[in-house]
């Protein structure tokens, strides 16, 4: 019988003596079905080029590259990249790129290709990776991320939800965001003191939204969250709001993108 995920994982660990590293976000997803429900997510096929992010061990990355044409792995942890290399010496379709994703060019490594991103985040970092996802020169066709379950909630949040803020315009504004699962502590080696879920994103390819000055428009909104139970002019006050035709004493957390737009393009400073 084949070895399960989890044994695989905690051998790996032993042999080459390795503990997970808290700080870095190691998590090791040890749960097939899940992995499977990723793949399924990203549709992935024998066509596609599959940026990994944060490959760790490779585990998940060998079920990856069964999948795609080919996977780039990035992996910060020079001695991950060292046991992941050695268990995918016989796949010649995987390259690794050994840097913090925070520094990498997607573009550099993409080079205009079509292709798709898989990554179990570590979540440290949540915030600043989808940022540079969503706002790549060269954007992938679509990101299926493993990611805290509150920051998914958040993510998808709609107007007038406790969990709707900044983040959930900001994703929102660049792509179409789904939750495709909620995924158990247990599914991971160690368990995650949190709650995790599998979020779908599909970056437009064109804008959906048409702003004039996206700045204005994100700093306006960021001011607004900041005293999110107040009425809009009191975070706003510094901004002549009266011809956006919006109610000013509404909260900003009932605000839609649109009605965002709408202030940002009323806004006088
Ligand atoms: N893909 C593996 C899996 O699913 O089992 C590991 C996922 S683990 C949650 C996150 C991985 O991201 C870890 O291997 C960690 O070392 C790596 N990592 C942490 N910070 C990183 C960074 N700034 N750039 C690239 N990788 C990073």
């Amino acid at each position: 019988m084949n070895p399960t995920l989890a044994e695989v994982t905690r051998q790996l660990l032993q042999v080459y003596g390795r503990y997970p590293r808290k700080r870095l976000g190691q998590h090791f997803l040890t749960d097939p079905q899940v992995v499977q429900r990723i793949i399924q997510a990203a549709e992935l096929s024998k066509d596609d080029l599959l940026v990994e992010i944060g490959s760790g061990l490779g585990v998940v990355t060998t079920e990856l590259a069964k999948a795609a044409y080919q996977v780039i792995a990035i992996e910060i942890d020079k001695e991950l990249l060292r046991i992941s290399r050695d268990i995918l010496k016989d796949f010649n379709n995987v390259s690794f790129v050994g840097q913090d994703i925070l520094k990498t060019d997607l573009h550099e490594l993409v080079l205009g290709r079509r292709y798709k991103i898989i990554g179990n985040l570590p979540y440290y970092i949540t915030a600043p990776i989808v940022e540079q996802i969503l706002k790549a020169a060269d954007k992938p066709e679509v990101a299926v991320i493993m990611v805290q379950k509150e920051v998914a909630e958040r993510m998808v949040a709609t107007p007038g939800t406790k969990k709707y803020g900044s983040f959930s315009i900001f994703t929102q504004f660049y792509a179409e965001v789904e939750i495709n699962s909620f995924v158990s502590k247990s599914s991971f080696h160690p368990w995650p003191e949190v709650g995790s879920a599998v979020v779908t994103l599909k970056p437009h390819k064109t804008p959906k939204y048409k702003v004039k000055d996206e700045k204005l428009f994100f700093d306006i909104m960021h001011a607004a969250f900041q005293q999110r139970r107040k009425m809009l002019r009191s975070p706003l006050s510094e901004y002549n709001l009266e011809e956006a035709g919006l109610d000013l004493t509404r909260r900003p957390e009932t605000l839609s993108i649109e009605e965002f737009i709408k202030l940002a393009g009323a806004a006088k400073p």
